[in-house]
Protein backbone atom coordinates (compact mmCIF):
# COMPACT_ATOMS: atom_id res chain seq x y z
CA UNK A 1 0.00 0.00 0.00
CA UNK A 2 1.17 3.63 -0.61
CA UNK A 3 0.78 6.43 1.49
CA UNK A 4 1.05 10.41 1.03
CA UNK A 5 3.15 12.49 3.96
CA UNK A 6 1.88 16.03 2.86
CA UNK A 7 2.97 19.13 5.16
CA UNK A 8 4.95 22.40 4.55
CA UNK A 9 7.96 21.02 5.91
CA UNK A 10 8.95 24.93 6.00
CA UNK A 11 11.77 23.45 7.22
CA UNK A 12 12.01 19.71 7.96
CA UNK A 13 12.60 18.71 11.55
CA UNK A 14 13.55 15.88 13.48
CA UNK A 15 9.72 15.33 13.90
CA UNK A 16 9.11 15.13 10.44
CA UNK A 17 11.77 12.41 9.90
CA UNK A 18 10.63 10.45 12.61
CA UNK A 19 7.15 10.28 10.85
CA UNK A 20 8.47 9.71 7.34
CA UNK A 21 10.74 6.93 8.82
CA UNK A 22 7.77 4.89 10.80
CA UNK A 23 5.38 5.42 8.09
CA UNK A 24 8.39 3.78 5.70
CA UNK A 25 8.08 0.52 8.05
CA UNK A 26 4.39 0.54 7.52
CA UNK A 27 3.95 1.22 3.83
CA UNK A 28 5.34 -0.07 0.54
CA UNK A 29 5.99 3.55 -0.57
CA UNK A 30 5.69 6.75 1.18
CA UNK A 31 4.99 9.91 -0.66
CA UNK A 32 6.52 13.04 0.99
CA UNK A 33 4.76 16.36 -0.72
CA UNK A 34 5.34 19.68 -0.24
CA UNK A 35 2.65 21.83 -0.32
CA UNK A 36 2.96 25.15 -2.59
CA UNK A 37 1.40 27.61 -0.93
CA UNK A 38 3.15 30.91 -1.18
CA UNK A 39 0.61 32.41 1.03
CA UNK A 40 1.76 30.83 3.72
CA UNK A 41 5.01 33.20 3.09
CA UNK A 42 7.65 30.27 3.66
CA UNK A 43 11.50 30.64 4.61
CA UNK A 44 12.83 27.73 2.10
CA UNK A 45 11.86 28.00 -1.59
CA UNK A 46 9.81 24.76 -2.62
CA UNK A 47 12.60 23.56 -3.93
CA UNK A 48 15.43 23.89 -1.11
CA UNK A 49 13.17 21.52 0.94
CA UNK A 50 12.37 19.35 -1.33
CA UNK A 51 16.05 18.80 -1.48
CA UNK A 52 16.28 19.33 2.69
CA UNK A 53 14.21 16.21 2.91
CA UNK A 54 15.64 13.94 -0.36
CA UNK A 55 18.57 14.64 1.72
CA UNK A 56 17.63 13.54 4.94
CA UNK A 57 15.55 10.47 3.52
CA UNK A 58 18.57 9.16 1.52
CA UNK A 59 18.68 5.61 3.64
CA UNK A 60 15.01 5.05 2.86
CA UNK A 61 14.78 3.49 -0.72
CA UNK A 62 10.85 3.24 -0.77
CA UNK A 63 10.62 7.07 0.18
CA UNK A 64 9.72 9.61 -2.82
CA UNK A 65 9.55 13.18 -2.54
CA UNK A 66 7.31 15.87 -4.68
CA UNK A 67 5.78 18.93 -4.74
CA UNK A 68 1.86 19.66 -5.46
CA UNK A 69 -0.64 21.77 -5.38
CA UNK A 70 -4.24 22.42 -5.18
CA UNK A 71 -6.53 19.57 -2.97
CA UNK A 72 -4.43 16.99 -1.09
CA UNK A 73 -7.17 14.48 -1.86
CA UNK A 74 -6.63 14.47 -5.56
CA UNK A 75 -2.41 14.49 -5.14
CA UNK A 76 -3.12 11.62 -3.25
CA UNK A 77 -5.50 9.74 -5.73
CA UNK A 78 -2.95 11.02 -8.48
CA UNK A 79 -0.25 9.58 -7.40
CA UNK A 80 -2.08 6.28 -6.12
CA UNK A 81 -1.69 6.70 -2.32
CA UNK A 82 -4.74 5.10 -0.42
CA UNK A 83 -3.43 6.87 3.01
CA UNK A 84 -2.67 10.01 4.29
CA UNK A 85 -0.34 10.38 6.65
CA UNK A 86 -0.20 12.84 9.64
CA UNK A 87 1.73 13.07 12.87
CA UNK A 88 0.01 14.55 16.02
CA UNK A 89 2.25 15.67 18.74
CA UNK A 90 -0.38 17.35 21.19
CA UNK A 91 -4.41 17.97 22.09
CA UNK A 92 -3.67 21.47 19.86
CA UNK A 93 -3.09 19.57 16.46
CA UNK A 94 -6.02 17.53 17.26
CA UNK A 95 -9.18 19.40 16.29
CA UNK A 96 -7.07 20.69 12.92
CA UNK A 97 -5.89 17.42 11.95
CA UNK A 98 -9.86 15.79 12.75
CA UNK A 99 -11.41 18.49 10.49
CA UNK A 100 -9.14 18.43 7.71
CA UNK A 101 -9.51 14.69 7.59
CA UNK A 102 -12.81 14.86 7.89
CA UNK A 103 -13.29 17.31 4.82
CA UNK A 104 -10.47 14.49 2.80
CA UNK A 105 -12.84 11.99 3.37
CA UNK A 106 -15.65 13.76 2.37
CA UNK A 107 -14.09 14.29 -1.11
CA UNK A 108 -12.15 11.21 -1.18
CA UNK A 109 -14.25 8.49 0.66
CA UNK A 110 -11.86 5.45 0.25
CA UNK A 111 -8.93 7.56 1.11
CA UNK A 112 -8.33 6.84 4.73
CA UNK A 113 -6.12 9.37 7.10
CA UNK A 114 -3.49 7.61 9.33
CA UNK A 115 -2.19 9.73 12.75
CA UNK A 116 1.26 8.64 14.56
CA UNK A 117 1.71 9.96 17.55
CA UNK A 118 4.85 11.87 17.80
CA UNK A 119 8.02 10.47 19.55
CA UNK A 120 7.92 11.87 22.91
CA UNK A 121 11.13 13.43 22.52
CA UNK A 122 10.09 15.63 19.50
CA UNK A 123 6.62 16.55 21.00
CA UNK A 124 7.68 20.40 21.50
CA UNK A 125 9.61 20.24 17.62
CA UNK A 126 7.43 22.74 14.90
CA UNK A 127 9.06 24.07 11.96
CA UNK A 128 8.20 27.49 13.33
CA UNK A 129 10.05 26.87 16.86
CA UNK A 130 12.97 25.83 15.00
CA UNK A 131 12.94 28.90 12.74
CA UNK A 132 12.65 30.82 16.07
CA UNK A 133 15.30 29.69 17.87
CA UNK A 134 17.92 29.54 14.72
CA UNK A 135 17.13 33.24 13.68
CA UNK A 136 18.30 34.45 17.69
CA UNK A 137 21.61 32.10 16.86
CA UNK A 138 20.58 29.22 19.19
CA UNK A 139 21.21 25.65 18.40
CA UNK A 140 19.27 23.71 16.17
CA UNK A 141 21.32 20.88 15.83
CA UNK A 142 18.72 18.35 18.20
CA UNK A 143 16.06 19.48 16.34
CA UNK A 144 16.51 19.42 12.31
CA UNK A 145 18.69 17.05 10.21
CA UNK A 146 22.12 18.12 9.80
CA UNK A 147 21.68 20.06 6.40
CA UNK A 148 18.75 21.87 7.76
CA UNK A 149 20.37 22.60 10.39
CA UNK A 150 23.70 24.38 8.06
CA UNK A 151 20.53 26.02 5.84
CA UNK A 152 19.29 27.57 8.87
CA UNK A 153 22.66 28.83 9.65
CA UNK A 154 23.29 30.08 6.16
CA UNK A 155 19.59 31.78 5.97
CA UNK A 156 19.83 33.88 9.24
CA UNK A 157 23.89 34.41 8.47
CA UNK A 158 25.82 33.08 10.96
CA UNK A 159 28.52 30.20 11.24
CA UNK A 160 27.25 26.75 10.93
CA UNK A 161 26.54 24.79 13.93
P1 LIG B 1 1.17 21.72 7.73
O1 LIG B 1 1.32 23.16 7.32
O2 LIG B 1 0.46 20.88 6.70
O3 LIG B 1 0.62 21.51 9.13
P2 LIG B 1 3.74 20.93 8.80
O4 LIG B 1 5.03 20.80 8.06
O5 LIG B 1 3.67 21.94 9.90
O6 LIG B 1 2.66 21.16 7.68
O7 LIG B 1 3.34 19.53 9.43
C1 LIG B 1 3.13 18.40 8.61
C2 LIG B 1 2.61 17.26 9.47
O8 LIG B 1 3.65 16.85 10.37
C3 LIG B 1 1.41 17.61 10.37
O9 LIG B 1 0.56 16.47 10.44
C4 LIG B 1 2.03 17.87 11.71
O10 LIG B 1 1.12 17.64 12.77
C5 LIG B 1 3.16 16.85 11.70
N1 LIG B 1 4.25 17.22 12.60
C6 LIG B 1 4.89 18.41 12.67
N2 LIG B 1 5.83 18.38 13.65
C7 LIG B 1 5.77 17.14 14.20
C8 LIG B 1 6.46 16.49 15.27
N3 LIG B 1 7.38 17.13 16.00
N4 LIG B 1 6.13 15.20 15.56
C9 LIG B 1 5.17 14.58 14.85
N5 LIG B 1 4.47 15.13 13.84
C10 LIG B 1 4.76 16.40 13.51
Amino acid sequence: MQALYPGSFDPLTLGHLDVIERGSNLFNQLVVAVLRNPSKNPCFSVEERLEQIRRATSHLPNVQVAAFDGLTADFAQACGAGVILRGLRALSDFEYELQIAHTNKSLAPQLETLFLATATTHSFLSSSVVKEVARFGGNVGHMVPTGVAEDLARLFNQSSP
